[in-house]
């Protein structure tokens, strides 16, 4: 068995000198909290992603709730979302005092299910948080149907969807608010960091004002020359705001942004074809109207075409030194969900099967194609063992 050498991890970020020239401005400008970079990096941002307002978080799980409040989702509030997703989609519903109902998913493409979201409706219902899975867009035009019939908020978990397109339009023009991750592994990185995009500029000022302690408007500039030490609190904010040496590479990454991308889009169409003739790996259904993001490339295992199971995989591809991961397990399966939440309204099968058979294989601009070839060669290798 050819084993390469060195450790392929799942995901890592993309560095070139334009990251390195960008911190060390910021570092040596020996302004270090919000400033100029945050505010061109929210600029550059909205127009890259076609929306009026963008404000920078240290987190997308910020951005998240920051927009739920900024709605004014409270307590007893019903907030509909998926379960394959990352835990934070629900627990930021949890930190307003408002439940989580999840809605299964499609099993072909991992997204939430629009024809399941209508029945969970009830007069708690306050908003709807689907998540653009893996980076490919879900069903908007179906599920703002179902919001602008019921009167609820679409607030996007679009933490996989940085560069993504649904009908010719950037995920994050949205009509009520998107919230994307910058984190260590996502498309575009600074380390830890989000952002809130949306059109309306009532919701912008609200997350302004909520992600810096509640404090009025001017308040960030209270340092600066002629700014003023007065400032008013007009809520019990959070602290939740972007510093500069995130924004930096943020602003240096959104400059590469397309061309990561492009790099991105490459390396999935070749895993697409090489999973074509290796019975027992399914990759994703790919919708139509829409570019994928490419935040994940994952691979569904039959087990028993394959002759392996999805646990099998993972520990042959670790001993070819190739990283994974499991995106997701459900949240409604997690101890505090299962012990503290009352039972879902509705079984989620599918969230459960899908889980059980995926795995998320290495995809970033910054690994080689032979690298990508590897992955697939170890994978076509696993499904031809003879001990199996
Ligand atoms: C990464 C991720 C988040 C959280 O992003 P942070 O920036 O780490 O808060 C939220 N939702 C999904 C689907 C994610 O993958």
């Amino acid at each position: 068995m050819n084993v390469r050498e060195e450790f392929l991890p799942y995901a890592q970020p993309s560095l070139t000198h334009r990251e390195l020239e960008e911190v060390l401005e910021a570092v040596r400008s020996l302004w270090w909290s919000r400033g100029e970079k945050c505010q061109r990096f929210e600029e550059e941002f909205a127009q890259k992603v076609g929306a009026r307002y963008a404000v920078s978080m240290n987190s997308c799980t910020a951005a998240l709730e920051v927009a739920l409040c900024a709605y004014g989702v409270s307590p007893g509030d019903e907030v509909i979302t998926t379960p394959m997703t990352f835990c934070s989609t629900a627990n930021v519903a949890l930190h307003l005092g408002a439940r989580p109902i999840f809605c299964d998913i499609d099993p072909q493409t991992g997204l939430i299910d629009p024809a399941g979201i209508e029945p969970l409706i009830t007069d708690k219902t306050r908003a709807i948080l689907p998540v653009h899975y893996g980076g490919q867009p879900c069903d908007l035009k179906e599920i703002y149907a179902i919001a602008d019939k019921n009167g609820l908020v679409v607030i996007e978990d679009a933490a996989h969807a940085a560069g993504a397109f649904y009908h010719g339009e950037p995920i994050g023009n949205c009509r009520d608010a998107a919230a994307f991750s910058f984190y260590a592994t996502k498309n575009l990185a600074t380390g830890e960091g989000g952002m809130l995009t949306t059109n309306d500029p009532e919701v912008a000022e609200k997350a302004r004002v909520l992600s810096l302690h509640g404090m009025d408007k001017n308040a960030y500039n209270r340092y600066q020359e002629g700014g003023s030490h007065l400032y008013d609190v007009v809520y019990p904010g959070y602290k939740f705001n972007m510093g500069e040496l995130a924004a930096a590479l943020g602003l240096a990454q959104l400059e590469r942004l397309d061309q990561m991308q492009a790099t991105r889009r490459r390396y999935a169409a070749l895993y697409e074809e090489g999973f074509a003739s290796i019975p027992g790996i399914k990759t994703l259904r790919q919708l139509p109207e829409r570019e994928n993001a490419w935040h994940l490339f994952v691979i569904q295992v039959d087990p028993r075409e394959f002759g392996m199971d999805r646990e099998g995989l993972i520990r042959f591809l670790t001993g070819k030194k190739i990283g994974t991961s499991v995106h997701f397990k459900p949240v409604h399966t997690m101890t505090y969900y299962e012990e503290h939440l009352p039972q879902n309204p509705v079984p989620l099968p599918h969230a459960e099967a899908f889980y059980q058979t995926i795995i998320s294989l290495p995809l970033y601009p910054s690994m080689g194609e032979e690298d990508v070839q590897y992955v697939i060669e170890s994978v076509r290798e696993a499904s031809q063992l003879d001990a199996k």
